[in-house]
């Protein structure tokens, strides 16, 4: 029988760029900066640039740099920040850590992001900013978020963690709102060798404040202005992510490449595929299929050594640890109709057209 094809191949991808990413380590070890130093620093420039911002802060998570968004935003109890619950936990994890709210708004049926035409009716005088995700590596509708957020006066951060160089008529997304925030988890489509996450902006003084509370709250050694954290990015991680991000556009395109031959192949199933909305470029972190029977379907690739994954089963709003906020089944029907539905395909640059041609019949062989 032919070899498994996993959900994702990590070796596959650590395997084409070894050589780059042994030298880089090499010269980390070199020079002994471990924690921020020139790697980071580097990083950080050539990110703002690719994004198209004035400033990237590195940091050791994406969840750090989504915590540090909120600081910023001078969050507190009582506060409430408008989000989806149909996305990995840490986007609401940063309003939780300020002692904010998360205010839940149902997804579209279409994209699986934040349904912009809800968000009004979420908007309450304790609202103090809106946090969409850009999900799978699809944008959000930010022309139609934007014109809410400005209409209430409302900050955007961009929950960008899924969606390196995905495109929203034609510009990268990450520099639409006041801050974007990005995870380099080793899945992630721009992934660094171990932890890692960035804060970008357009705003010098969020820059600033953002690299103070990276650093225990202090900006000259041992005077602390504000309680800070250990958030920094390792100079390891800097060194990696700066080799990788020369491979980003190219790794974008081929994940594209195979979402199209996924769409090709699989067009006349029963499966409702991902569709992109008018004017987005998704970046395909995630190939969500839908279906009624995804777990039978799940099973039966996995019978047929196709790895496959579940993004995400349950929304934020049922989840245990967010009981307190007292939500019941069918507060967000879209969400959780999606979380009943979806399957992630494998997807990733290094997919050859012949495992492409394996998943495709192994779903197909589902519906006969
Ligand atoms: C991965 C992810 C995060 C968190 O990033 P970490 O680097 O794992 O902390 C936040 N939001 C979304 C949507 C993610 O997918």
């Amino acid at each position: 029988m032919a070899e498994n094809i996993p959900y994702f191949d990590l070796p596959a991808q650590i395997r084409g760029i070894r050589g780059e990413i042994d030298a880089a380590l090499a010269r980390t070890v070199d020079h002994c900066s471990f924690c921020l130093g020139p790697d980071v620093a580097q990083f950080e420039t050539d990110f703002a640039r690719y994004i198209g911002a004035a400033h990237c802060v590195g940091f050791n998570s994406g969840t750090s740099a989504l915590h540090v968004a909120m600081r910023l935003l001078g969050l507190g109890p009582g506060d409430e920040v408008i989000t989806t619950p149909f996305t990995f936990v840490a986007t609401s994890w940063a309003v939780s850590y300020c002692g904010a709210k998360p205010v839940y708004v149902d997804i579209d049926d279409a994209t699986f992001n934040l349904n912009p035409k809800l968000m009004e009716h979420a908007i309450t005088p304790r609202t103090k900013a809106v946090l969409p995700v850009h999900l799978y590596g699809h944008p959000f509708d930010a022309k139609a978020v934007l014109e809410v957020c400005r209409k209430h006066r409302l900050p955007l951060v961009e929950d960008a963690a899924q969606a390196h160089g995905a495109r929203y008529h034609g510009q990268v997304v990450g520099a639409f709102g006041e801050m974007s925030c990005f995870s380099f988890y080793p899945g992630k489509n721009l992934g660094a060798c171990g932890e890692g996450g960035a804060l970008v902006t357009h705003n010098a003084a969020f820059d600033r404040r953002a690299r103070a509370l990276r650093e225990h709250g202090s900006t000259v050694r041992y005077h602390h202005d504000e309680v800070g954290y250990n958030y920094r990015m390792e100079g390891f991680q800097g060194a990696v992510l700066g080799v990788k991000l020369k491979h980003l556009a190219k790794w974008t395109a081929e994940r594209r490449r195979v979402a199209h031959r996924y769409h090709e192949l699989l067009a006349d199933t029963p499966l409702q595929l991902p569709r992109e909305a008018p004017g987005a470029e998704s970046a395909y972190h995630i190939y969500a299929v839908r279906h009624p029977r995804r777990d039978d379907l799940k099973k039966h690739l996995e019978a047929h050594g196709v790895g496959s994954a579940l993004h995400y089963p349950l929304p934020l709003h049922l989840q245990k640890c967010y009981a307190a906020l007292g939500h019941k089944p069918g507060d967000f029907p879209v969400a959780e109709k999606a979380a009943r539905e979806v399957l992630s395909l494998p997807i990733y640059p290094e997919l050859t057209e012949a495992q492409i041609l394996r998943v495709a019949a192994a779903v197909k062989n589902f519906f006969k």
